[in-house]
């Protein structure tokens, strides 16, 4: 699914540069190379400001609590995510409804979020599943009409964009992970808020760092939840290589699209445009998964399954609020969804072997 290994020699020379000119200056945590990431960042996402974060979860937590919004709040959420997603807002004291998704493309459904609201409903967080970045003029609507702010979980959409702008750019907050196997990773934990608003941006500032404003002065509690100068400087770098990784996602997956040519295999819907689909993961739907995994493992490829187990079904979950009328579709999902491999390492010849084993593949 992922193969560093065989990044580009150049990648791994431009890090250990990083690397060398952070040790060289002897400053390690929140400095100036977290500061020239944040601008980089907040500017490839069309945004005015970057705060770097220990991780995607944090960024999550923080931009809730820098909202206000927490105890006694509902927010709004998919149980088909990375279990971060609903642990951050049950980290920020706020209580998580789940609504269901969409059959095709795995993202949250609009109507089944509308089933949730309540008059305690203060966010969603849209989770740009698998990528996609799917009919924002809706979900901008829906929460301008009902007073809700939108929260983007971009843990999976690096570049991805819609209409021309950029994920994290439509809600209040956009919330970025960096860790190793996002689309673009560090070599450790990181993350960041984006936001358009100075106010928000400042308060998420002092929250990663104990709450403090200047120095000694804690006006709020906060956590720890910093950006290391090494990370910042070893992102920076990796950077510079993200576009083009990021059309090397969206190439293979339109040789998946036209080559997969399997009546037991369901690809999901594609993209309303090419730039709305960051490709973090290639998925497919098909009843007999289980099946089609170990034929494809005994063809030497591994396929993996986001996620097997929803949020709802997690022990601590059990009695999380849910829309009324179930999580049908994210059950289904869950039993049948597969991740093909779609990295920018894969050779044409890795992506037509890819190809020509889901071709072949036939169920007993
Ligand atoms: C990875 C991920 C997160 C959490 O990011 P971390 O950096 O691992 O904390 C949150 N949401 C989604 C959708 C993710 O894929």
């Amino acid at each position: 699914m992922n193969d560093f290994k065989a990044e580009p020699e150049e990648i791994r020379e431009a890090m250990l540069v990083a690397a060398k000119r952070v040790l060289d200056s002897g400053w390690f945590v929140l400095g100036k190379e977290v500061e020239s990431f944040e601008h980089e960042w907040a500017a490839a996402c069309g945004v005015a400001h970057g705060v770097g974060v220990g991780n995607g979860m944090d960024a999550i937590e923080i931009a809730l609590r820098a909202l206000d919004i927490g105890p006694g709040d509902e927010v709004i959420t998919t149980s088909m995510t990375a279990f971060a997603t609903v642990l951050a807002i049950l980290r920020a004291g706020a209580i998580p409804v789940l609504a269901d998704i969409e059959a095709a493309t795995g993202l949250l459904c609009i109507d089944s979020v509308q089933r949730c609201i309540s008059a305690r409903t203060k966010a969603v967080v849209l989770v740009h599943l698998y990528g996609q970045v799917r009919n924002m003029d809706a979900w901008s609507a829906l929460c301008n009409e009902r007073n809700i702010v939108l929260i983007e979980d971009c843990a999976q959409a690096h570049l991805a964009s819609w209409r021309g702008r950029m994920a994290g750019a439509f809600g209040r907050v956009g919330a970025y992970s960096f860790y190793p196997t996002k689309n673009l990773g560090a070599p450790g934990d990181g993350g960041m808020l984006v936001t358009q608003d100075e106010a928000i941006a400042k308060k998420s500032a002092r929250l990663r760092n104990y709450g403090q404003s200047v120095r000694y002065h804690h006006p709020e509690l906060g956590m720890n939840s910093r950006l290391d100068e090494i990370q910042a400087a070893m992102l920076s770098a990796r950077l510079q290589w993200l576009e083009e990784f990021t059309q090397r996602r969206r190439k293979i997956a339109d040789t998946y699209r036209i080559g997969i040519k399997q009546p037991l295999v369901t690809l999901l819907s594609a993209p309303q445009e090419s730039a709305a689909h960051a490709y973090h993961l290639f998925v497919v739907t098909c009843e007999v998964r289980e099946q089609l995994q170990a034929h494809l493992q005994s063809c030497g490829i591994q396929a993996l399954i986001h996620y097997p187990i929803p949020v709802h079904h997690q022990e601590p979950c059990l009695d999380v609020a849910r829309d009324p009328n179930g999580l049908v579709n994210t059950d289904r999902h869950a039993n049948v969804c597969l991740s093909l491999p779609c990295h920018p390492q894969m050779s044409a010849d890795d992506v037509a072997l890819v190809i020509a084993a889901v071709n072949a593949f036939k169920c007993d």
